[in-house]
């Protein structure tokens, strides 16, 4: 047989590569907009016709190009990013395939006129189907304009493929959404058909958010900020009650780069936990930095997706930091804690080497060794916590002040080793008993600067004993309780094998379970206080996060059997409570990292304002 293997022609690879990186205009747009962003320019303009089918153009401030530059820019493989294979491990532009131009040259009549800062004089260049048809010295702007017109020309079927001008405008605004968001810093314009669509001043971030979205939107945004040493996340997540169903608002940038992630979605969708009803979408605007050799970009042609050396610890963070900003942000008018970094959920392996998806106890960690435990930095003390409390109280009456300045308050500790449904039994003498009062055996009502508070009993006592069992749960080895008659449940063999992989976390929380027979597990001990009538959804709940891979399992499982213990252990509505128990129960609350959520996310207390009471007399 003869030999038959042939190298492709040029022009031929290019329309190959050409499909990978253009699938439509909104393609080539995202491509010349990071190639503008690449150069340093500090104000760019995407004019566009006819859903870009006709012309994109863009015009930047930037470096501009030689004449030589202006022409090897369209050839494959042509970039001025890198140099050597070690240069994509250290990325700091958004280029560096050097693919971009000869794809899209290959496909569409293209003309660039560009002039580099020192150049007296600019170049024309023209390329058509992959083939240098003109250059020139042209008299131009220091900077560089690209005209991308027919685009698919050559390919009918692509170009016939093309959805309509209003889905391809939608596509070109998405990618335009998603550069302009990761650069509030530049100045940007879009125009369609003559049409001014966007004109974004050089700004921060959130005005950013706003001049895109509209001024409505600067009252959902909820800040999020936090530093790791792997990881600094900051930007915006949406109030939970302006969730959508429709996706469009999910926006995850990392290094200034746009990307998708359906782990770190679901990372958000852990935080909001609660929040959301069934079907709705949290909203967020995130910014992630890392150190670029922890990153790889390099896995898709279009760049949307990131590898991360340390997705686990990523995805705990982030989860955590959700819940504290939205926590954070339903108290924040109420109290103005300190930023508290000593969540409910440890960070994962932060001071660890990073490790693959081994489930794991963090038997150090205890969310109430709050100071020195942590290596970032702002942590509130639990006295804080309770220093905010106090603050509430200054100048609401003398009872109030001789209360603030009992310092013996900031020493309540609950550290309890054991816990238990008792209600605070303790007295307390020392302290006026006129600031609480119960309101129909549900609610502590507590007047506090500005106006009162209204605590719901059993919320509170749930949030109180949720995290002093979360505590006990992982700061130390549970004692079983023997079952008198062992459990069987039913599994398919592979998660019984998942199960199998746990066991030893299992036991340290004080289960006992055999593995010997076949489609089933034994349960013969369980962690002292919990009610056998939960494993069934216990256990499916803990294979439905092993399969999704959630990171810190074990940790779900505490979290999850301190939630169910706290809601069947607190105290019910409609209990009489004596005075100092509600006094107690409010000093306890405001200890806690979280006071006003549930571990249910529900709100513990809301706040009646001495204004809004003013309005409703007419004053
Ligand atoms: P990459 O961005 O991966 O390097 P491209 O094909 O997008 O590859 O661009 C090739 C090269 O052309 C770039 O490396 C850069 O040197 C030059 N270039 C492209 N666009 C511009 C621009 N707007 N201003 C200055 N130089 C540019
Ligand atoms: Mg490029």
């Amino acid at each position: 047989m003869p030999d038959i293997i042939k190298q492709l022609p040029d022009h031929v690879a290019n329309q190959i590569a050409a499909g990978e990186v253009v699938q439509r205009p909104a393609s080539v747009v995202k491509e010349l907009l990071e190639n503008a962003i690449d150069a340093g320019a500090t104000r760019i303009d995407l004019i566009f016709r006819e859903g870009g089918k006709n012309l994109i153009q863009i015009t930047d401030n930037g470096c501009g190009m030689s004449p030589g530059d202006a022409v090897m820019a369209f050839e494959r493989h042509a970039t001025s990013k890198i140099n050597k294979a070690d240069d994509l491990f250290n990325l700091h532009t958004k280029g560096f395939r050097g693919e971009a131009l000869a794809s899209i040259a290959a496909i569409s009549h293209v003309e660039v006129k560009t002039r580099a800062d020192n150049d007296e004089i600019g170049t024309r260049v023209r390329v058509e189907g992959g083939k240098l048809t003109e250059r020139a010295p042209e008299v131009a702007p220091k900077g560089t304009t690209i005209a991308v017109k027919n685009l698919f020309y050559n390919i009918p079927a692509r170009r016939n493929f093309l959805k309509s001008n209003t889905v391809e405008t939608r596509h070109i605004i998405d990618e335009f959404h998603r550069v302009a968001l990761a650069h509030p810093q530049l100045a940007f314009t879009a125009t369609h058909n003559d049409n001014l669509l966007f004109n974004l001043p050089s700004t921060n971030t959130r005005q950013r958010i706003v001049n895109i979205f509209g001024k409505k939107t600067n009252e959902k945004l909820v800040p999020v900020s936090e530093v790791t040493h792997i990881v600094k996340v900051s930007g915006f997540i949406l109030k939970p009650e302006y969730s959508k169903k429709s996706r469009g608002e999910q926006f995850f940038f990392v290094n200034d780069r746009y990307i998708r992630s359906s782990y770190l979605h679901h990372a958000l969708v852990a935080g909001f936990e609660g929040l959301l009803k069934d079907g709705l979408l949290p909203g967020y605007f995130l910014y992630l930095e890392v150190d670029p050799t922890t990153i790889d970009i390099n896995i898709h042609p279009t760049k949307t997706e990131v590898k991360f050396e340390n997705e686990h610890s990523i995805y705990a963070m982030l989860r955590s930091v959700v819940k504290h900003a939205l926590g954070q942000f339903s108290i924040g008018p109420i109290l103005d804690f300190e930023k508290d970094s000593s969540l409910e959920t440890s960070y994962g392996d932060n001071h660890r080497a990073p490790v693959n998806p081994k489930i794991e106890v963090d038997r150090t960690f205890n969310p109430f060794a709050s100071d020195e435990r942590k290596s970032y930095g702002g942590l509130a003390s639990r006295k804080d916590a309770a220093a905010s409390w106090e603050a509430l109280y200054v100048g609401v009456s003398e009872a109030s002040d001789s209360l603030g300045q009992d310092s013996s308050l900031s020493e309540i500790s609950i550290e309890s080793e054991e816990v238990d449904g008792r209600l605070f039994l303790e007295k307390r003498e020392d302290k006026p008993d006129k600031l609480f009062f119960q309101l129909q055996n549900k609610y502590i009502v507590s007047p506090v600067k500005g106006g009162m508070l209204v605590v719901n009993q059993n919320l509170a006592h749930r949030r109180i004993l949720y995290e002093q069992l979360l505590v006990n749960l992982s700061g130390q080895q549970a004692t079983p309780q023997p079952l008198l008659f062992p459990i069987d449940l039913q599994f398919a063999k592979s998660d019984i094998t998942l199960l199998e992989d746990l066991s030893e976390q299992l036991r340290i929380i004080g289960f006992a379970v055999e593995f010997n027979s076949g489609d089933a597990v034994r349960i013969t001990a369980i962690p002292q206080g919990i009610d056998h009538g939960i494993l069934p959804d216990l256990f499916s709940r803990l294979l439905v996060d092993l399969k999704g891979n959630i990171p810190g399992a074990a940790i779900e499982i505490n979290e999850f059997l301190a939630r169910k213990l706290a809601k069947s252990m607190a105290v019910k509505n409609g209990k009489a409570l004596s005075v100092s128990e509600q006094e107690n129960m409010l000093d306890q609350l405001f200890s806690c990292n979280e006071p006003a959520l549930s571990p249910e996310n529900r709100p513990v207390l809301i706040r009646l304002e001495a204004k809004d009471l003013d309005k409703r007399f007419n004053r």
